[in-house]
């Protein structure tokens, strides 16, 4: 099978790289990665891979010198990530941070390939733009985020018209406990860690938000085609149940396992077939307890902001996602405190209320560029204000 990476350096794309390591039916066309030349040039030499592309231009010589000698040919600039996606091949794993992470993935459909999809900004900000594309080229997504693969292997045999709810987990973050007082004054080091997940700093920050698991309802809505109202989100500190799927005769599939990103990964690269993985096994009688408790919208409003954005609908994800990423680069800057983060988004996705964009029906991958530039702008000079 012919595979391509995209993120390769980061949190995901190690998970794939030591997945795709053990393997010897692999053929390696494409690996990008950012700034980690040097790590992208060990995993291209290690996976023999035909092409290596840095997202940035002046890491270009860096890489081309990381890998010179090897035979491996070296390319750099947003263009030629997209000329990468372009590359015949079967399996793309799509695992680039941020809503930069949706144009090589959607070209990547273009070609018929399989996407495995761990960047969840492409279904928040382009969802039907992506399930359109993949219907049109005959090519299959399939979810890498833990909790739609869990809902995606509670549905296997299943009518989805028998589906009441859908019920996604989030562990809760670091803060899970803490009061609104004590939220004020949580620092980028204590966001910065996630008590079950061991994860790339960004999504570790969105999920000591909730703001990660605001992006997954709304992901779980693009992907399984569900109505707002028929999912929830429950707080399960031990993030052992990823997901749980309801249906009309009263069971809930429950999905559970240790939390370990090759299982989502593995399950994807292996599909429809399982194949054993390196994932270690649930010790049920060592847990002893799987608790669960309702989230609160009052210390964590990002979920309310995501039902608010369902209801939008447009592209009033490109808006949030957007607002949402400079939250978290003002955060990560110590411009703006923990809770201002979420008033952020709230102000900005406010402001473009007026603006008849917002709810327009996405339409191209332009239109989606045109409203997060918009908002990232608008979210910018917001925060200026805010420090
Ligand atoms: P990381 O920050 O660990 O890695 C991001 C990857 O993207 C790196 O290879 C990085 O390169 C590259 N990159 C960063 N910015 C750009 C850019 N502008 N253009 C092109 N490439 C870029 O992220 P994660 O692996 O944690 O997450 C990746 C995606 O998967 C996210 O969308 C996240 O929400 C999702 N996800 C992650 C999970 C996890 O367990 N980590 C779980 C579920 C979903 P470099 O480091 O070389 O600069
Ligand atoms: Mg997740």
């Amino acid at each position: 099978m012919r595979v391509s990476v995209f993120g390769a350096t980061g949190s995901i794309g190690e998970s794939t790289f030591d997945l795709l390591s053990r393997r010897d039916d692999i053929e390696t066309v494409a690996l990008t990665g950012g700034r980690n030349v040097t790590r992208l040039a060990q995993q291209a030499r290690s996976l023999s891979a035909q092409l290596a592309v840095t997202a940035h231009d002046d890491c270009y010589l860096a890489l081309k010198q990381a890998l010179s000698g090897s035979g491996i040919e070296v390319a750099a600039g947003t263009d030629a990530l997209i000329a990468a996606a372009e590359r015949p091949t079967d399996w793309v794993m799509s695992a680039i941070v941020g809503a930069a992470g949706l144009a090589p993935g959607f070209r990547a459909l273009a070609q018929g390939a399989t996407l495995a999809l761990a960047n969840k900004e492409s279904l928040v900000t382009a969802g039907p733009l992506l399930m359109r594309e993949a219907a049109r080229h005959n090519a299959r997504i399939l979810p890498v985020d833990s909790e739609h693969s869990a809902v995606f292997q509670a549905l296997t045999g299943e009518d989805i018209t028998t589906v009441e709810r859908v019920i996604i987990t989030a562990s809760g973050g670091p803060f899970r406990t803490w009061s609104k007082a004590q939220l004020a004054g949580a620092s980028l080091a204590q966001a910065a860690k996630h008590p079950t997940w061991d994860m790339g700093q960004r999504i570790t920050i969105d999920s000591a938000t909730l703001f990660n698991k605001a992006l997954e309802v709304i992901e779980t809505r693009e992907y399984f085609d569900l109505r707002p109202e028929q999912i929830e989100v429950i707080v399960h500190p031990q993030s052992i149940i990823h997901a749980l799927v309801g249906f009309r005769d009263g069971a809930l599939m429950a999905h559970l396992g240790a939390p370990d990103m090759r299982h989502a990964i593995g399950y994807a690269l292996n599909w429809p077939e399982r194949a054993a993985l390196p994932i270690a096994r649930l010790d049920l009688a060592q847990l002893a307890q799987l608790s669960f408790e309702a989230p609160d919208p009052d210390r964590f409003p990002a979920l309310r902001l995501a039902r608010e954005v369902m209801e939008l609908r447009g592209h009033a994800g490109a808006a949030f996602n957007a607002a949402k990423e400079v939250a978290l680069d003002e955060f990560i800057a110590g411009h703006i405190g923990f809770q201002d983060m979420a008033l952020l988004v709230e102000r900005t996705i406010d402001s473009l209320l007026s603006n008849s964009g917002l709810t327009d029906a996405v339409e191209s991958l332009e239109t989606v560029a045109a409203m997060n530039q918009m908002a990232r702008d608008i979210a910018t000079r917001l925060a200026s204000r805010m420090t």
